[in-house]
């Protein structure tokens, strides 16, 4: 040992991981057997053997002058392997002290390729010609982990898709069970499952299409109380939820967790896709900052939907999974995917971080999780009743007789890239602190307008706190003004 070491100068592990961040020219060999290999090696490792170091090294490293580093699970073998090399003519051999265990042991960085089945080579051949996916990719997502909150007509097209592409743990959350009239649309589903739990039925199909795929199903509803346990194993989730206390809720848990969360939402005709709660990106708060008043927005089941529709929308959101866990591509992130099918329009529009979002701003606010029922308004007093309103048919009397009260939106920009009637825009998060722009209208009539009436109610009371007199609120926001005055205002 002690002549080889004389041949062969030994780095330790710090060493190493310093030649390979550099860069250096070298060349990284693994001596020790395939299996040992297969376990777990350096990211970048060829794998020699040392029984075939003679006869295999020529043709990995044919330049003797290449600095070749070795390394085998302790220390002795590549020693050993690089006095071997120095009698073969290369001039430049390391060997790693305290090997493989050692590097590991210091907590740095190793690999395990992925070993595919006969079966896997064929299913998986299209991705295989993709450079993008390629075997490592397929490895990637085989080792994936996705939850899907809802394996209703969103979650379908999605888990389906994505357990055909391979991802290999599929979590499904949902505690209802399959219904005659979900089978418009929920085509993971089918009439002979008609009252089996979604989560099995979809388990099922699912086994069918891909025995790959190893279905997670929870059979319930996710709560403050349950989600961050669930989500936590997740690499992604994928929103498919029907309701606003679940979606500020997955919201919420996703950016607590760091879990990129794969929006989507649908209503009849019309869906929108996004990507929220990534680094740097914004969330479902910094979109839509509050809910709806409860009632006002229906549900599918009460204003129906396209059957075709969440097959679009869902696959779309089985897209961006993909592309979030393969690295690939030009993901959702920041922007805001709006379908109408009847109009066979996509529009794309910016969504910035609200640096005062109370989940995920600067200083977030929202440090855990809250009762979403009672935040989307169940049970709540009417946020809007205590400050003096108007109609949005009396300020379209108004305007139409040339007495345009002044307007202000409250609303945060990129709501008014969907929908505007022109006010002036202060977002309610920046009201106190640019009164300033109002003060030629203290003691005038300010209308003030949100998307539904909630926010501006309160920026109201800011107002009014603030000496403003004339304030008032316009009931029912923007979405009255489209419902009520006027169409091509678009609803969101
Ligand atoms: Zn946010």
């Amino acid at each position: 040992m002690d002549e080889a070491r004389k041949d062969v100068p030994e780095w330790t592990a710090d060493q190493v991981e310093k030649a390979l961040s550099n860069g250096d020219s070298h060349k990284l060999i693994d001596v020790r057997e395939k299996d040992e290999y297969r376990e777990g090696h350096l990211p970048g490792a060829i794998s020699v053997p040392r029984g075939f170091l003679d006869m295999q090294v020529e043709e990995v490293v044919p330049d003797k002058s290449t600095q070749l580093i070795l390394y085998c699970a302790g220390g002795t073998r590549s020693l050993l392997a690089g006095r071997t090399l120095r009698e073969m003519g290369y001039g430049d051999v390391v060997s790693m002290s305290g090997g493989y265990g050692g590097w590991k042991g210091s907590g740095h960085e190793w690999v395990k390729d992925f070993q595919f089945t006969p079966e896997q080579l064929k299913r998986y051949d299209r991705h295989f010609l993709l450079p993008e996916v390629g075997e490592a990719g397929q490895a990637k997502l085989l080792q994936s982990k996705v939850l899907l909150i809802g394996a209703g007509g969103l979650g379908s097209p999605a888990a389906y898709y994505l357990a055909a592409a391979g991802v290999g743990t599929i979590g499904l959350v949902d505690d209802d069970v399959v219904d005659m009239s979900n089978l418009q649309r929920q085509i993971i589903h089918n009439n002979d499952r008609v009252g089996m739990s979604k989560v099995q039925s979809a388990r099922e199909t699912i086994n069918t299409l891909n025995p790959d795929i190893n279905v997670v199903g929870y059979e319930t509803r996710v709560t403050s109380d349950n989600i961050m346990d669930i989500i936590k194993d997740y690499d992604v989730v994928v929103d498919g939820c029907d309701n606003f206390p679940t979606r500020y809720l997955v919201n919420d848990a996703a950016v607590l967790s760091g879990i990129p969360n794969v929006y989507a939402s649908i209503f009849r005709f019309e869906g929108q896709v996004s990507v929220f709660g990534a680094p740097d990106g914004p969330c479902y708060r910094c979109l839509y900052p509050e809910p709806p008043p409860p009632g006002l927005v229906p549900s599918c089941a009460e204003g129906g939907v396209l059957g075709v529709l969440p097959g679009t929308i869902g696959t779309l959101q089985a897209t961006e999974v993909v592309k979030q866990l393969l690295g690939i591509g030009e993901s959702l992130v920041g922007r805001l995917l709006l379908y109408d099918a009847l109009e066979m329009r996509f529009q794309m529009i910016d969504v910035p971080k609200n640096p005062d979002c109370p989940a995920c701003g600067t200083n977030p606010t929202l440090n855990t999780l809250i009762d979403y029922d009672q935040f989307c308004g169940t049970g709540a007093e009417a946020p809007a009743a205590e400050v003096p309103e108007t109609t949005v048919t009396e300020l379209k009397r108004r305007l139409d007789a040339g007495r345009a009260p002044f307007l202000l939106d409250v609303r945060e920009p990129a709501e008014t890239e969907i929908a505007t009637i022109h006010a002036q825009l202060i977002p309610l998060g920046q009201l106190e602190s640019r009164l300033e722009e109002l003060s030629g209208h203290r003691h005038q009539e300010i209308v003030v307008h949100c998307r539904t009436g909630a926010r501006s109610a309160d920026a109201v009371r800011i107002l009014q706190r603030h000496g403003f007199t004339g304030a008032i609120n316009l009931a029912g926001g923007i979405r009255a003004w489209s419902e009520e005055i006027d169409p091509a205002v678009p609803v969101y």
